[in-house]
């Protein structure tokens, strides 16, 4: 027997248009690429999208069709998310970050129509527009007298004049909730860039997921700014949250460096953000250096690689900014895990409390996990036994999009898995700690050495801005720990001081074996280290005879 319920679709649509009836007044504040401050409402969000999509659709953009973006945070790149996707076609976020040659094979394979830049990217655009096969519009996000005098980019239209040149009449169409509304391709370090294609159904359900109270905790009494890029995984879903609980936006633009972003948390009152830690360490190194507060912030979201304990400190008990840790992945829409503490935690001791905060949370409702070993074999919840991370979910990919690399899918008990590739322990609390990426963990001697609870350590050292740990070749223990240091300007530490800094906080043999001191560690498309390049660079490095 069928419940008695309406049908009506999951559309992404209804998201703007709740925001319009119920949060008509409230704000959108933008820093634009131009460094000035845009402000207007839900209301106007509303309408400027529906010219969009007028616009989109007198420009052949279809069903289907995939819409690309290169572009900051801004309010244009929101009507974007909700004009593209609420009229059913495709809104694909490239991420500008990459080399001209990968934005083309992704535009290429995507099979892109139209796409849409912010100023900044003109040179970029200048580069590809001429070898990406399916393009036929480029839209500059500016207007006409901000327009690049003689651009050789053919078919360069302008964002305000396509607005300007059609009616805020529009119906959103209903169709499926199943339908592809967005796609991201992932940054993966080998291979080609694989695409996640999320639906309408997917994209409501995970925007339900963090809006709750132990996941993000969005509220119309929020004031949001989203620091992490809206090329990247939608901006962990923010985007679509703020609509659904009527939160005030900030979007910071290209402007990310701590002055900036700090001015923009005190004059629009942003009470969360969210980022990746390379960010936080930016704005933390200027708040300390100018003795500066944050009034109104209260919480932030940290995920994307691992928070160091050092930084929650910092932003706890120095500023007191809550730290809310998170993961997730591209393939997850992201959001996978939040971690927020359960009633038994709240009397523990600070420093009890933090270790808990360390780890990547609990499972927000929809996402199941387990941990699997080398065999495939379920592993204990008992928070010890580590092995490979499995999830499944309404909005966590089931295939890659042209079905690139088959299927991605370990099959567990007939019930299909999505393989994340990182190493984790659950406890029996729920929490879940990620040890490494697979393709990350140092072996040593056959057993596992946690990177990331060894960067953690070394980040805790003052005189340490960013720490590293890969596996270096040793003849005895096939890896060993080697520790990448790159010290805060005008500091000074020894590779003896680092080594004995480990002393009594691990097991005495996963003290990493030696230290080396570069300038910068590698960072890719997203900010994360990219340690297969250390790998690379320090392949031939012989460890000290121990
Ligand atoms: P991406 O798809 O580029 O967002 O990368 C996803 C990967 O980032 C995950 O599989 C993890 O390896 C890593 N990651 C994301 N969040 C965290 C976190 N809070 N702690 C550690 N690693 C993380």
């Amino acid at each position: 027997m069928n419940g008695s319920m309406m049908q009506q679709p999951l559309l992404i649509s209804s998201l703007l248009t709740h925001a319009e009836r119920h949060h008509g007044e409230q704000e959108v504040v933008s820093r634009r690429v131009e460094g000035d401050i845009h402000r207007y409402t839900y209301r106007d969000l509303g309408a400027r999208a529906r010219r969009m999509a007028n616009a989109l659709a007198a420009h052949g953009v279809g069903l289907g069709d995939r819409v690309a973006t290169l572009g900051w945070n801004g309010y244009r790149h929101m009507e974007l998310y909700y004009a593209v996707s609420g009229s059913g076609a495709v809104l694909h976020t490239l991420n500008p970050r990459l080399h001209p040659d990968q934005v083309v094979w992704i535009a290429d394979h995507a099979e892109d129509q139209v796409m849409f830049f912010d100023l900044t990217f003109l040179p970029l655009i200048e580069a590809i527009a001429g070898r990406v096969k399916t393009i036929k519009a480029f839209v500059a996000m500016t207007d006409r007298s901000h327009m690049p005098g003689n651009s050789a980019v053919p078919n360069l239209l302008c964002y305000e004049d396509l607005i300007d040149a059609h009616e805020p009449e529009f119906e959103w169409p209903t169709f499926d909730e199943n339908t592809a509304s967005s796609l991201c391709y992932t940054s993966g370090t080998t291979g080609n860039p694989k695409g996640a294609l999320y639906s309408h159904r997917s994209t409501v359900l995970h925007t339900y997921a963090i809006a709750l109270p132990d996941s993000l905790n969005c509220s119309a009494r929020d004031t949001i700014l989203p620091v992490v890029p809206m090329f990247h995984v939608n901006a962990w879903g923010l985007p679509y949250a703020a609509c659904m609980v009527g939160a005030k936006l900030v979007f910071p633009g290209p402007f990310l460096d701590g002055k900036n972003l700090h001015e923009l948390f005190e004059s629009e009152g942003v009470t969360v953000s969210a980022g990746v830690p390379t960010v936080w360490q930016g704005l933390l190194a200027h708040v300390e250096a100018n003795h500066l507060k944050f009034s109104t912030m209260r919480r932030t979201v940290i995920g994307g690689s691992a928070c160091p304990p050092a930084m929650m400190r910092a932003f706890q008990e120095r500023y007191d900014v809550n730290v809310l840790h998170a993961w997730g992945m591209t393939e997850m829409s992201p959001l996978g895990t939040a971690c927020t503490l359960k009633p038994k935690h709240l009397t523990l001791p600070a420093e009890e409390r933090l270790a808990i905060q360390a780890k990547q949370g609990r499972a927000v409702f929809g996402v199941d996990m387990m941990i699997v070993d080398d065999e495939g074999q379920a592993l204990p919840h008992d928070g010890q036994a580590a092995g490979e991370l499995l999830v499944r979910g309404p909005w966590i990919i089931s295939r890659y999009f042209k079905g690139e690399g088959g299927d991605p899918l370990v099959h567990h008990e007939g019930v299909g898995w999505f393989p994340t590739g990182d190493v984790a322990t659950i406890d029996a609390d729920g929490f879940m700690q990620i040890t490494d990426r697979s393709k990350d963990v140092i072996k040593s001697g056959g057993e596992w050495i946690g990177s990331i609870d060894l960067e953690n350590i070394a980040m805790a050292h003052p005189a340490v801005a960013m720490a590293a740990c890969i596996a270096a070749p040793h003849p005895k223990w096939d890896e060993r720990p080697l520790l990448v240091v790159v010290k805060k300007p005008g500091a000074h530490v020894s590779r003896d001081e680092l080594i004995a800094f480990y002393e009594g906080k691990i097991a005495k043999w996963w003290t990493p074996d030696d230290v080396v001191f570069i300038d910068a560690i590698p960072l890719g498309a997203t900010g994360k280290m990219q340690k297969n390049k250390l790998r690379e660079q320090f392949q031939d490095r012989r460890l000290p005879k121990a």
